[in-house]
This record gives C-alpha cells, structure tokens and sequence, in this order.
C-alpha cells in the first residue's frame, strides 16, 4: 500500500515513520510513504502557495493550483477520472467527518491513499470538491496544520494493512477491533484467552513484578485458567467501556455486538456503578 503526503512542510515528516511498525512495514515494503513538497510546484520566486481569502476576513488560504499540480504529477485526476479506482485522495480538515477504526479499515482495503494537509486558514474548497472523495477530521479541535492528522492516519491504517503486525489477528483483539465471533477459535495455535472487542475498548494488561508499589496484579491473570482469563478480560473491556465510551457500548448493541452474557455482565456493572 501507498500513502502520499502533500504538505508545505516536508521536513516535518522526517523521524516520523522510523520507529516500530511503521518502520518494519516500510522495510518489508508492504507500505510506502512518500511525502510531496507543494513549494516544488509553485512558480514564483518566493514559492509562493497562499494567497488571502475572497471575501476578505482573517489569515491565508493555501492555492488550488499548487496542490493540483502535485496532484498531477502523481498521475492523480479529478474525482471519477479514470485510474482512481483504488485511491483515495483525503482532505485533512476540521470540518471533516471523523477518522475512526473503521474509517481505517476502510482506507487499509484500498491500494493508494493521498493526504493534503492544509495550513493557515485552510485549503481553497475547490481542491475538497474537484480532487477529494473524503475529507478527514482526527478529533474535535482545531491544529495548526493538518501533518498531525496525515501522520495519524498513516499510522492507524497502515497496522491493518495485511501482514504489517506480526500476529494477523492481533489488530483484532485491540479497541475497536472485530467481532469475537468472527475471529478464529484458536489464534495460531495458543489456547484463546482474549476476546475481540466488538467495537468496544480493550481490557487492561499487567505484566511483570506481580506487585509495585503494593498493587497486585489481578490474580485471574496469574492462575492459568484460560477460561477465567478470557472472562476477565471481557468483563473489563465492559467496565472501562461503560465508564470511558458508554456511546461504543450502545453502538455495539445496535450492531448486535453484545451476548447475552455481556448484557448481564453490564447490567451487574451498572449496579455496581450506580451503589
Ligand atoms: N479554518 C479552519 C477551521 O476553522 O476549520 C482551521 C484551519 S487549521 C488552522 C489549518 C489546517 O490544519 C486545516 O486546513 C487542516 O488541514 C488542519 N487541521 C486542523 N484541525 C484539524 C483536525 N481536527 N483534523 C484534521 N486536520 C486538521
């Protein structure tokens, strides 16, 4: 898979996918990132790619022509041009719809994705409705530019690219991750003690000393009960869901995510929470 990033400041890239997974799938050449200077495609001497806002008011817009060059020089056309089956070209804006797991397994099925990052006032609308099929907010606040949204969606994305993390169903088993009921009963070979989460949070995870600072690990964790374990765990991805993201637990009945088992295991937390 392909991510190409435009953005003013190509710099701001550099380390940022030298670390962890993003490094290894880039090693592997299972992900490429290619980060696009707009100022090369400026042709003034000041390389000049902002301009002021029609219609007066505050800052700079980024200019259409810039971004449109670049994006013609990766062999990008508008929307519905032919060769765009397989790409998508994303806007990063506050005013966008939210990115999400979901918005990233969308984006990990397909085989290009190019990020513009705004700066300034923002990007010239006409760059969001000529070239852009999505346009991508990463949180309820406003950035000063939209690198920080591209980075978090290469990073988010690129983890569910197919054989990017070592174990092909771990992805599953985190937040927001599957269906328990569509992950395979045994996970290379290991006896399950983990549920996918349905949408929901993840549970919590210990590992070693038993004990720091006088806080002992659950002991469930330490008897070997599989059984035990994997009851656990699901009944924490509940509680931290129910106290974190109470809207993923209703999501996650809607999309009949929830047994008959965890409807009751909540009804007892709600009990819990409200003594
Ligand atoms: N005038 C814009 C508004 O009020 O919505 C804010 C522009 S912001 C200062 C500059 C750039 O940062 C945007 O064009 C966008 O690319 C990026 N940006 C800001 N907030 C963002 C967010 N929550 N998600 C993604 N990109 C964001």
């Amino acid at each position: 898979m392909r991510f190409e990033i435009l953005t003013i400041f190509p710099e701001f890239f550099q380390g940022f996918f030298e670390h962890g997974v993003v490094s290894r799938a880039r090693k592997t050449g299972l992900v490429r990132v290619d980060v696009v200077d707009l100022r090369g495609f400026a042709h003034d001497r000041h390389r000049t790619v902002d301009d002021r806002p029609f219609g007066g008011g505050e800052g700079m817009v980024l200019k259409p022509e810039p971004l449109a060059e670049a994006l013609e020089s990766l062999g990008i056309g508008l929307v519905g041009a032919p060769g765009r089956e397989g790409v998508s070209v994303v806007l990063l804006s506050a005013q966008g719809r939210p990115f999400t797991q979901a918005v990233a397994r969308e984006l990990a099925g397909l085989e290009r994705v190019v990020l513009i990052c705004g700066r300034y006032e923002g990007v010239d609308e006409r760059v969001n409705t000529l070239f852009c099929d999505r346009e991508l907010s990463i949180g309820d606040y406003v950035l000063s530019g939209g690198e920080l949204g591209a980075a978090v969606i290469v990073d988010a994305t690129m983890r569910l690219v197919p054989g990017v993390l070592g174990n092909e169903a771990s992805s599953e088993f985190e937040s927001f991750g599957a269906a328990d009921g569509t992950i395979a009963a045994d996970v290379e070979g290991v006896p399950r003690s983990q549920h996918g989460s349905g949408g929901l949070l993840d549970y919590p995870h210990y590992t070693r000393p038993k004990e720091f600072l006088g806080a002992r690990v659950p002991e469930v964790l330490v008897g070997g009960d599989h059984a035990a374990v994997r009851k656990w765990r699901r009944e924490e991805q509940l509680r931290k869901t129910l106290k974190n993201r109470p809207d993923l637990l209703e999501r996650a009945q809607r999309d009949a995510g929830l047994s008959k088992d965890d409807l009751q295991m909540l009804d007892r937390l709600r009990a819990e929470a409200s003594s």
